[in-house]
């Protein structure tokens, strides 16, 4: 589902969680340079650690977790198919932990990728996790709250597009949360995605660097594109929809020619 079927109330809230994230592992997101976002440093200010695993398949990912919690992990019926990202989180009275897994192996998840599924379910942590959580406090639930979604690696047509199928499942609550939020469970994914996109290219930096290459480049939203991916380690298309999203061409300052 596109970014832009995001209702305006979940565009705020997808905004303030990464404000909270930067705050959150205090980072200035105003004197922050241009370029590529310190993303461990993000992740590692909540309880999750961050591991890469090679040709990550789903039984490896379980075999992983069951010496990490000490729990049994349901394997899915395709255990042998290749995951990009996986993300596994787990309350159980007043502890709280989980992990995100990635791709090891270079030429099975190039980094950005990696990068962009690593902030994608960041971005199911803080938008879709912690809300249940509050949720369950406030109704002094004491079941253990599990949350597990496997990405799976986009399909050779949308390796471009940053296209992945997550599928995301919680032991309880799910309704709850969508009911909360007022959404939909498709918009789950795209919300995830739209926080990745946010959190790993921050405004003033793709604006301070889209002026700079404007000089030399001009305007073309392409050339921008092309430019200024590598430099905030993330696919083109994601860079695209930013620049679009911030409608970053429109406010650039006009220059004579
Ligand atoms: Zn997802």
């Amino acid at each position: 589902m596109a970014i832009d079927k995001i209702p305006q109330h979940r565009r705020e809230a997808i905004s303030q969680a990464v404000h909270q994230a930067y705050q959150d592992a205090e980072i200035d997101l105003d004197t922050l340079k241009p370029g590529i976002v310190p993303l461990y440093r993000l992740i590692q200010s909540y309880p999750i650690s961050v591991d890469e695993i090679q040709d990550m398949t789903a039984q490896k990912v379980a075999e992983f977790l069951e010496v990490e919690t000490g729990q049994t992990i349901l394997i899915p019926e395709d255990k042998d198919c290749l995951l990009a990202g996986y993300l596994y989180l787990q309350q159980y009275q007043d502890s709280l932990s989980g992990c995100i897994l990635t791709e090891k192996r270079p030429s099975a998840a190039p980094i950005f990728r990696r990068r962009f599924s690593a902030a994608h379910e960041l971005g199911h942590y803080l938008l879709h996790f912690l809300p249940l959580l509050e949720i369950n406090r406030r109704n002094r639930t004491s079941e253990p709250l599990i949350v597990t979604e496997g990405l799976y690696n986009p399909k050779q047509e949308e390796a471009e597009q940053d296209i992945f199928n997550g599928e995301l499942s919680i032991t309880d609550g799910l309704d709850t949360i969508l009911e909360n939020l007022g959404i939909d469970r498709n918009l789950m994914e795209a919300e995830a995605d739209c926080f990745a996109g946010e959190l790993l290219i921050p405004e003033k930096g793709c604006y301070e660097l889209a002026k700079r290459y404007q000089g030399r480049f001009g305007k073309k939203l392409d050339v921008l594109v092309g430019r200024l991916a590598p430099e905030f380690l993330v696919s083109k298309s994601a860079m695209k929809q930013r620049l679009i999203d911030l409608n970053i061409v429109g406010k650039l300052p006009k220059v004579l020619v």
